[in-house]
């Protein structure tokens, strides 16, 4: 499964005042519209999705979900339909993810949010197609596909130096796929974006049964999933001001926030190297008020 425009993603370095070293895995710039870790979540299904002959993609998120955009892009090029489930009634107005990934030929559906949670699929959706020529990812891309594509990335670039492995968390399969490739010495912090998910650490033993090298910290949603505050704004400002990295407010601003605040603390004890994983989402900041970022 290869699609156009695809890139290496390569490393960002930084020294913290404590002389700590971090890198920083630019995912964000694997590609201009399939960002980030989406991509490495969306090829295995793809793949798979290929092998059984399938003729369309269905998938589930919200209105500004990255992931949807996501698929979207990466289906237009390799030649799927793609179908997206939206949660919640049609506004007359749809936002800037929506609009994008309609462009790019994805027919949405907008459903209740009561229909949504029990995954209750309008009929109309399949008509054209045969019911073997379906093929579903979860919301989110959550599931041992995406877990194993995030696994074989961070198998490329992994490196025996790092001590720490951090990153965003929405669904946890990015996290299961780090958790998975990681050296015995490794540990992985996941940052959930999400007010008291606390389902998360199961939803990561599922993908990776018997790994527990793993913790993942609930203090850094900032009033709950696509919240922000000035707070995390003016952080988000001030680290780009510091390290020429973008962030977007729904994940990635929430980690290095996090990042920031524990080695402030001494929460990384010496010799320590973290590793930073950029999810991408930047696309997301659209849906700020303008010039609330100066990136
Ligand atoms: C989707 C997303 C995540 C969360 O990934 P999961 O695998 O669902 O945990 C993190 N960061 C960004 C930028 C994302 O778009």
């Amino acid at each position: 499964m290869q699609i156009s425009q695809l890139s290496q993603p390569g490393f960002d370095r930084l020294v913290m005042p404590s002389k700590m070293p971090v890198s920083i895995l630019r995912l964000d710039r694997v590609h201009p519209l399939v960002s980030g870790n989406k991509w490495y979540k969306l090829k295995e299904y793809l793949k798979e999705a290929g092998q059984q002959k399938k003729k369309a993609i269905v998938t589930f998120g919200g209105a500004y979900s990255n992931h949807i955009l996501a698929t979207a892009a990466a289906c237009g090029q390799a030649g799927f339909d793609s179908i997206g489930i939206i949660r919640g009634e049609q506004s007359p107005l749809l936002s800037p993810t929506l609009h994008h990934a309609m462009a790019l030929g994805m027919k949405l559906v907008f459903i209740s949010r009561e229909q949504y949670q029990q995954k209750l699929i309008p009929p109309q959706v399949f008509e054209q197609y045969a019911d073997d020529e379906v093929y579903f990812i979860s919301e989110g891309g959550y599931g041992k596909q995406g877990m194993t594509g995030v696994s074989e990335m961070l198998h490329q670039f992994n490196d025996a130096g790092f001590t720490h492995i951090m990153a965003a968390v929405g669904t946890g399969t990015t996290l299961a796929g780090l958790v998975h490739a990681t050296l015995p010495h490794q540990q992985v912090i996941g940052i959930s974006a999400l007010k008291n998910n606390f389902e998360l650490e199961e939803q990561v033993r599922n993908l990776v049964p018997g790994c527990h090298n793993f913790k993942i910290l609930h203090d850094y949603h900032f009033g709950g999933y696509a919240k922000y505050t000035g707070e995390l704004l003016d952080f988000m400002n001030t680290w780009y001001n510091q390290t020429g990295i973008p962030s977007d407010f729904v994940y990635t601003g929430k980690l290095f926030f996090a990042f920031k605040k524990l080695a402030d603390e001494g929460f990384f004890q010496m010799p320590a190297h973290v590793l930073l994983l950029h999810s991408g989402g930047l696309q997301g900041n659209q849906s700020l008020p303008p010039g609330k970022l100066i990136f």
